[in-house]
């Protein structure tokens, strides 16, 4: 009889494919999606550990499921992915009628541990090795994953799509659960990236997004040669049908020049470039143990801009960090102010047990300062963000079309003839427009008439008469 399955994720890109992944494997097995709770079989959470915030969350939905599960003990809930690993047997101390915990190493093992749940042997745990539980060799094995099952229709759209090229981080940041959650870094084969990259490419993918923790360190060595991210650049360039590849997220010591020449060269490549720099503050970079200082990431920008005609570069702060003054605030705003990103994340210090941080360092910033800190440096931000936006005034971008706009979903009308659409340019801007369904998935032009700190509006160029633009939906 056909299972159906529900899933929920939250956190980065990482998960994102991770559930794409289980999802395809699941389906493999005779799974069907349901829409909702109530019509599920098997229902998964795929969690995050970066911020107690994204735990908390999680742990309501599944307080939200108790007396559910006491109406329909058959149903299957599993909670997977960072908190899994992270939490491991807490999961069940916490919500005892979770059925399932399973970390992101693991996720392969899903559809064996729910045929044990259902063959009666109680609750199933499936969690990788932790960072000193042996050899580095059977660590870096327990956190493997399994890329290469892809399922266009689990993909927010089938033209786009994540390729994971690095499993882990071993750069440990003092605020970081990810090196603990996701373990050792470790680069894929490049035979089996690019071979994965011409599955998607098969099932009609446009736009490729390699990711990684730090996806530029990215090195594969194998019989004495050393594969990097730019020669992976120039393969998966190659591959007809795939004509945008985009990488996230950048660690500023590893941008070396080969990247930024390939980024420069390769007219598949988007001039888009992720690089968190988290603080203006060298002392605090410094407790972070980021690895660089303010100058060096200024040196890496001035060379990303001398190289890359016209970049995009984004950031990631952590505001309210332990021991931040109002003076290494500053700092940080000043930067802001200086580097002119085209935007930045920005995030309220949260302390994550088993971190360096939680271990050698106070959590003593008080919240409502964290608070003002992160307003005024968005607030920043979006002023930065809109003053960028303005150049575009009048000008065409060139649009990869996603689908209906979030006003057009709302209001359902995805079906007309006209409808607002969404799309993004090669530097990762998000633009709005009206224009016919038939449209996704093109790369289209689009004429620039209005902009907004994060969204360029503009209308579909369809014909031109000499100066011109003639643009109707
Ligand atoms: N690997 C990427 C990097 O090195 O920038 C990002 C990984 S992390 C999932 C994404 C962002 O979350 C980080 O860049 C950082 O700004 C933020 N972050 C990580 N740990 C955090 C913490 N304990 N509290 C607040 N923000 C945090
Ligand atoms: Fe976390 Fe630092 Fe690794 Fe990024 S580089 S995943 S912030 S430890």
């Amino acid at each position: 009889m056909t299972k159906r399955l529900y899933i929920e994720t939250v956190g980065c890109q990482m998960n994102v494919l991770d559930s794409e992944m289980v999802v395809a494997d699941l389906r493999k097995r005779g799974y069907e999606l349901a829409r909702d709770l109530a019509a599920a079989d098997v229902i998964l959470f795929n969690t995050c550990s970066v911020r107690e915030q994204a735990e908390n969350k999680t742990y309501s939905a599944l307080g939200r499921l108790r007396s559910f599960k006491k109406q329909h003990p058959d149903k299957v809930i599993g909670v997977i992915g960072c908190m899994a690993q992270k939490d491991q047997q807490l999961v069940f101390s916490r919500a005892p009628y979770v059925d399932l915990v399973v970390g992101p190493g693991q996720l392969a093992r899903i559809p064996e541990l729910l045929d044990d749940i259902a063959g009666g042997k109680g609750p199933q745990i499936a969690v990788s090795l932790g960072r000193k539980d042996g050899p580095t060799a059977d660590i870096k094995r327990s956190h493997e994953t399994f890329d290469p099952l892809r399922d266009p229709t689990m993909r927010p759209t089938p033209f786009q799509a994540y390729l994971r090229i690095q499993i882990g981080c071993d750069k440990f940041c003092t605020y970081c659960i990810v090196p603990t959650t996701r373990g050792p870094e470790q680069g894929r084969p490049p035979e089996q990236i690019i071979a994965e990259a011409r599955v998607l490419a098969d099932q009609g993918c446009k736009e490729i997004t390699l990711i990684g923790q730090t996806v530029n360190s990215y090195k594969y060595s194998s019989g004495g040669t050393t594969t990097r991210l730019s020669d992976l650049l120039v393969s998966l360039s190659q591959i007809d049908g795939i004509q945008r590849l985009k990488f996230v997220t950048n660690y500023p010591k590893d941008m070396t020049d080969d990247l930024l020449t390939a980024v420069r060269d390769l007219p598949k490549c988007s001039p888009y470039l992720h690089v968190p720099v988290q603080s203006g503050s060298n002392e605090i970079l410094a407790r972070m143990k980021r690895g660089y200082t303010v100058e060096d990431y200024r040196e890496m920008l001035d060379r990303i801009r001398a190289t890359i005609p016209d970049p995009a570069v984004t950031s990631d702060f952590i505001v309210g960090f332990c021991g931040e003054t109002e003076d290494d605030f500053q700092k940080t705003y000043d930067l802001v102010a200086e580097c002119r990103f085209k935007n930045s994340f920005i995030f309220k210090y949260s302390e994550r047990p088993g971190t360096k941080d939680a271990e050698l360092y106070a959590d003593d910033v008080p919240f409502e300062v964290k608070n003002r800190r992160n307003n005024e440096l968005l607030e920043l931000q979006n002023r930065i963000s809109e003053q960028d936006s303005q150049r575009f005034l009048g000008e065409r971008v060139e649009v990869l079309v996603e689908g209906p706009s979030d006003r057009a979903r709302h209001r359902g009308e995805d079906a007309g003839d006209i409808v607002q659409l969404t799309g993004r340019t090669p530097c990762d801007r998000i633009v709005v427009f009206d224009g016919n369904p038939r449209l996704i998935g093109e790369i289209i032009s689009v004429a620039i008439y209005e902009v907004s700190p994060h969204t360029l509006f503009g209308a579909v160029v369809t014909q031109e008469a000499g100066q011109t633009l003639l643009s109707v939906g």
